[in-house]
């Protein structure tokens, strides 16, 4: 069975106002972490995403570095927008 992964919380980790540039940590259902590059100009856009190595991979399995989140951006980003996080991220 492939992987769905489910958006369960979303807190801002860092960000530059000026430059636009966002980072988030994306906590999904599984307990899966995720740090996640935003860039806000001209409009809201996941630039870059990747597994905190806190505990392995639920794709692969694997407990260092692996690019399987990649596939999972444009699901994980849909998500986002759908459930408003950046803007609750934000607002914190
Ligand atoms: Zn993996």
């Amino acid at each position: 069975m492939s992987y769905r992964p489910s958006v369960d919380n979303v807190t801002k980790a860092g960000s530059n106002d000026k430059e636009g540039l966002y980072e988030f940590i994306v906590k999904l259902a599984d307990g899966t972490e995720c740090r996640v590059f935003y860039h806000r100009f001209p409009e809201w856009r996941l630039t870059n995403i990747s597994r905190l190595q806190k505990t392995p991979c639920p794709v692969c399995r694997k407990d260092f570095i692996c690019k399987c989140m990649d596939s999972f951006a444009g699901d994980i980003g849909r998500q986002v927008e759908d459930g408003q996080w950046i803007d609750k991220a934000l607002a914190e």
